[in-house]
């Protein structure tokens, strides 16, 4: 029986709009209080032998069918369930009398304890240990296992939250769409399903409450989701969505205004399927090659050959067109077992980004030196930045280290709020700035971009966050140097208005966004542009910016 239909509303981080059945992300299971053993131990020895051994084999099974970069992840996994040492610790716990659940999970912590205490790369798998420890528990108790559904037919996926291990093995072709009630716009959810072009909503309260199998309509542009919609709602979405998707075919090739003001369009790239991708999307270049990948999950550094391979292998794809390569970015969000201090409480304000070049100066060095083997020959306009660049001293050590390796344009990335507000300073030295407005709204707002727990605080149309976009663009106009936007927020086609508006260069965004940022561009001059930042900067909040621009636009279209 369909119900009246429900309106809920989230913040749209991936365009489209579909509608699905709802299966939901089980979170991990939670043990009754004063859970008792019963029954005969060697029984429910048994019972928990059954229920790692199932574990493994899902593990094994999803290993089988993950993306790339999720199979070793999921490898381990199963290998770390079906560990005898592990097992033998949990039936000990069984046989001296406790609940089989409550020996899981107590057998599973001190493990925990012991890789945390060995640090580095094994400190890191104590989350794999933890997601183990859920899935057996939930077997036990018989609950719905912890992390991905498995359906016949194409679902829309609803959860609290994902976490990175839920996103690796995400497959665009059974996941119509995401709603998630927490996350906000820069969180790991909005990237990943961004780059797979799933239309995604986050931060939509309310929406766990929603039953699994319920029929549910996801607008992952406005952000809105309706239960039970009627035929009306979804062919009224799907009409205007269809409308819009038709302006975008008409327009292609570099960004214009509608005046003939020009603006780059750039692509973010940052995995080997991004790069493959990218290849073939109309763009101006790269914006943002995030080189993290080459790094992650390696107990060293790759050689400068190694790097060099890689980096060659992009610059070939995009030969004849700009690329921007961001040096490595580690740290906080992105730990790096060979780049890692120890003990930092509050890590997004320690050692990273580009601080970490003071305590292993080799490691950027090395990667500047195999960028500019890369780039010789290869027919690609290729410019660096470092990340998080505070102060106008760490601009011009980066530029000065940069074009001694043979790199002539060196800029720094514009991702804390003593960056923007000094950007005529760091223009000095720095050939271009570019504005990674997912860090910048974290340090702007003192709100943490993975957990986003007050996720309005993360709105890229937060007008302090949008003062320290102008402040950058207008140093930017004064030096006559280029300044680029290069974070999530550029993706969203109203904002990519109001940056023009301020006088940004460049606009890099996840490929699948770029059609609607161009066409949205197209659609005003530069004078309508300015008018539209001006209202965004005079509003209160990011809703009432994002309000206010929307409707503004929406009256030139119809006059
Ligand atoms: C940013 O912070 O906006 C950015 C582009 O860098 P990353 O998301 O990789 O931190
Ligand atoms: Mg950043």
């Amino acid at each position: 029986m369909v119900g009246p239909a429900v309106h809920l509303k989230g913040i749209g981080v991936s365009p489209g709009v579909v509608v699905g059945r709802v299966a939901k992300l089980s979170p991990p299971p939670v043990l009754p209080a004063g859970l008792e053993a019963d029954g005969d131990p060697e029984t429910e020895v048994q019972r928990t032998r059954q229920a790692l051994s199932r574990v493994r084999d899902e593990l094994g099974e999803r290993s089988a069918h993950a993306a790339s970069v999720a199979v070793d992840v999921l490898a381990a996994q199963a290998a770390m369930a079906a560990d005898p040492v592990l097992a033998a610790s949990i039936f000990g716990k069984i046989r001296d009398g406790q609940a089989a659940p409550t020996a899981v999970k107590d057998a599973l912590a001190a493990f925990r304890e012991q890789l945390l205490s060995i640090g580095g790369y094994l400190a890191e798998r104590a989350a794999d240990l933890d997601d183990i420890g859920n899935r057996v528990i939930s077997v036990l108790l018989g609950l719905p296992m912890p992390g991905l559904p498995v359906r016949d037919e194409p679902f829309v996926l609803l959860a609290q939250d994902l976490a990175p291990a839920d996103t690796a093995t995400l497959d665009a072709s059974s996941v119509l769409a995401i709603v998630t009630e927490q996350g906000g716009p820069t969180s790991h959810t909005a990237i990943i399903a961004k780059s797979l072009g799933i239309p995604a909503v986050v931060a939509c309260k309310g929406a766990f409450a929603v039953e699994d199998g319920a029929r549910m309509l996801v607008d992952g542009m406005s952000g809105a989701v309706v239960t039970d919609p009627s035929e009306e709602e979804v062919s009224e979405r799907v009409g205007r969505l269809a409308r819009r998707r038709a302006a975008v075919t008409e327009y292609s090739g570099p960004g214009r205004l509608a005046d003939g003001s020009r603006i780059q369009l750039l692509v973010n790239v940052g995995t080997s399927a991004d790069i493959e991708r990218a290849g073939h999307a109309d763009c101006e270049g790269v914006g943002l090659f995030r080189t993290e990948f080459l790094f992650l999950d390696r107990p060293s550094a790759p050689s400068v050959q190694e790097q060099r391979g890689t980096y060659r292998h992009i610059f070939e794809s995009f030969s004849g067109r700009k690329v921007v390569v961001r040096t490595l970015d580690a740290g906080a969000d992105k730990p790096l077992a060979f780049a890692r201090m120890a003990d930092e409480p509050n890590p997004a304000l320690g050692m990273r980004g580009y601080r970490t070049a003071r305590y292993l100066p080799d490691l950027l060095d090395d990667q500047l030196r195999a960028i500019s083997r890369a780039a010789m020959g290869s027919g690609a306009d290729v410019w660096v930045m470092a990340p998080m660049v505070a102060t106008p001293a760490e601009a011009s050590d980066f530029a000065k280290r940069a074009h001694e390796l043979g790199l002539p344009l060196a800029g720094a990335m514009v991702e804390v709020p003593a960056a923007a507000l000094r950007a005529d300073h760091l223009l000095k030295a720095a050939d271009f700035l570019s504005i990674g407005t997912n860090d910048l709204s974290q340090y702007t707002y003192a709100m943490d971009r993975e957990t986003g727990a007050i996720p309005e605080l993360l709105d890229p149309w937060q007008p302090a966050l949008l003062e320290l976009v102008r402040l950058t663009a207008a140093a930017g106009r004064r030096a006559d140097k280029p300044v680029g936007v290069c974070g999530e927020a550029a993706s969203d086609p109203q904002l990519a208005v109001v940056f023009a508006g301020m006088g940004v260069t460049s606009l890099s965004m996840a490929p699948v966004s770029l059609a609607e940022v161009r066409a949205e561009l197209s659609l005003y001059t530069y004078s309508q542009c300015r008018r539209a930042a001006e209202m965004a900067l005079s509003e209160q909040d990011g809703e009432s910016a994002r309000a206010a621009v929307g409707a503004y636009l929406d009256s030139l279209l119809a006059g």
